[in-house]
């Protein structure tokens, strides 16, 4: 077998495995539609390599040259659709069909250019130059950064600028006198090895988005309270604890420990569905009344924790008072208009060094003080015992 032959194949290979792993993806993600499109785009483009292993045999060349033009040219149709769609970014599909067709008739009607010349090799290679600039466009477009994101740009852009290097190729190292005789030519070496080399990268980076993407759809649903949108208690300490260590002037910041009062009663009252909703429009009243950089969570049942990052006992009184205020205000659908909803306060603030889970404790108390006291209200938390504050050393000096 000859070594562009052996490329050709391996080529195939390589696109025929693309092709399956994109259809576990979309077996698996919901909607896997964008990842059912690259698979059919590498399957397609694949049928490329028959072509060309045929055309040295077949009475008819121009079936399979353009064939296998046409292949490769609708893979890489059907990875700009599905990659659109997965970067939020799509194509028109009658643009994209529009633009199959016009190559494919520009490609019948050079066919019969003479081979090795610039001109044919320009229209020969502009469309694949095209098409893979256009999803190269579409990525950045789409204003997604991540590394796997970059990467993947970088080698759509790569790929783009192949095609071009292939047009001076194709001259200089001759791509064949017939399109049968491609195959033999010594263009046909490095034009396989070099698509062979991009296919990898590009299907490599492909895939790279893609997992990442399920990756991270899965820890952010694993980190969220599917009925009130805000984080769960694994999603708070999650992303709070990793905060507290920082050298802030008010300290590592302040919790506020929250829970309805007499919520059995709504549910019992009520009904389940209603107390559903009070749970959702209790974190709506939350997330509305929390500074921006704070994060809000529900802890479980109908206890919620909001930390306000940088901010000290007083602003987070203020700030819990005013979510005490607006609950008790806030019409809930379902309830009639006399019944009100209100919940208990408990606010800590986090002293240096102090664990999340001992300021958690503390807050807990002082909301178990709140609800001790008559609930509907806010109650502060005791500072640490671990924790000498200026004026107890003051008051220790004095003693001693
Ligand atoms: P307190 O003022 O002392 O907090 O009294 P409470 O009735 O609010 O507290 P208790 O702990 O006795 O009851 C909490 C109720 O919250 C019991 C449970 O059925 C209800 N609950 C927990 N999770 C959910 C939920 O997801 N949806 C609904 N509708 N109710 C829930
Ligand atoms: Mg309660
Ligand atoms: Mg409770």
């Amino acid at each position: 077998m000859g070594g562009a032959l052996s490329l050709l194949a391996v080529n195939f290979v390589i696109a025929q495995i693309f092709a399956a792993a994109f259809l576990v993806i979309a077996a698996k993600r919901r909607p896997g539609r964008p990842a059912a499109w690259c698979a059919a785009g590498f399957a397609i483009a694949s049928l490329a390599a028959i072509c060309e292993a045929v055309l040295p045999f077949t009475p008819v060349p121009k079936l399979f040259a353009v064939g296998a033009f046409a292949s490769v040219l609708a893979g890489f149709c059907l990875l700009r659709f599905g990659l659109g769609l997965f970067y939020g970014v799509p194509s028109k599909p009658w643009a994209l069909a529009a633009f199959f067709a016009a190559s494919v008739i520009l490609d019948l009607f050079i066919y019969d250019l003479p081979r090795g010349t610039l001109r044919h090799a320009f229209f020969y290679q502009a469309p694949f130059f095209l098409i893979q600039a256009w999803t190269a466009a579409a990525v950045i477009r789409s204003r997604r950064r991540s590394y796997a994101d970059w990467i993947l740009i970088g080698f759509l852009a790569m790929n783009a600028l192949h095609f071009l290097v292939k047009i001076y190729a194709a001259v200089a190292a001759g791509a064949g006198a017939t399109a049968s005789d491609y195959l033999q030519s010594p263009f046909a070496l490095i034009s396989q090895a070099f698509g062979a080399a991009l296919i990898v990268g590009t299907g490599v980076a492909m895939l790279g988005v893609m997992v990442k993407d399920i990756i991270d759809k899965a820890r952010a649903s694993s980190e969220t309270d599917a009925l009130s949108g805000l984080l769960n208690r694994r999603g708070f300490i999650e992303r709070v604890a990793p905060l507290l260590p920082t050298r802030n002037a008010e300290g590592p910041g302040a919790l506020i420990l929250t829970d309805l009062d007499r919520f059995k009663g709504v549910n019992d009252t009520y009904g389940h569905h209603t107390g559903d909703e009070v749970i959702r429009q209790f974190a709506r009243v939350l997330l509305e009344l929390m500074p921006s950089r704070a994060a809000a969570a529900r802890l479980g049942g109908e206890e919620f924790a909001v930390f306000l990052p940088g901010v000290g006992l007083s602003d987070a009184r203020v700030v819990a008072q005013g979510m005490r205020a607006a609950t008790a205000s806030t019409p809930i659908p379902g309830l009639p208009e006399t019944a009100t909803i209100t919940a208990s306060f408990g606010v800590a603030a986090i002293e240096p060094g102090e664990p999340l889970e001992t300021a958690l404790q503390r807050a807990d108390k002082a909301l178990y003080a709140a609800k001790a006291a008559g609930r509907n209200r806010v109650e502060s938390a005791e500072p640490s015992a671990r924790v000498v504050t200026p004026a107890v050393s003051q008051w220790i000096k004095r003693k001693l």
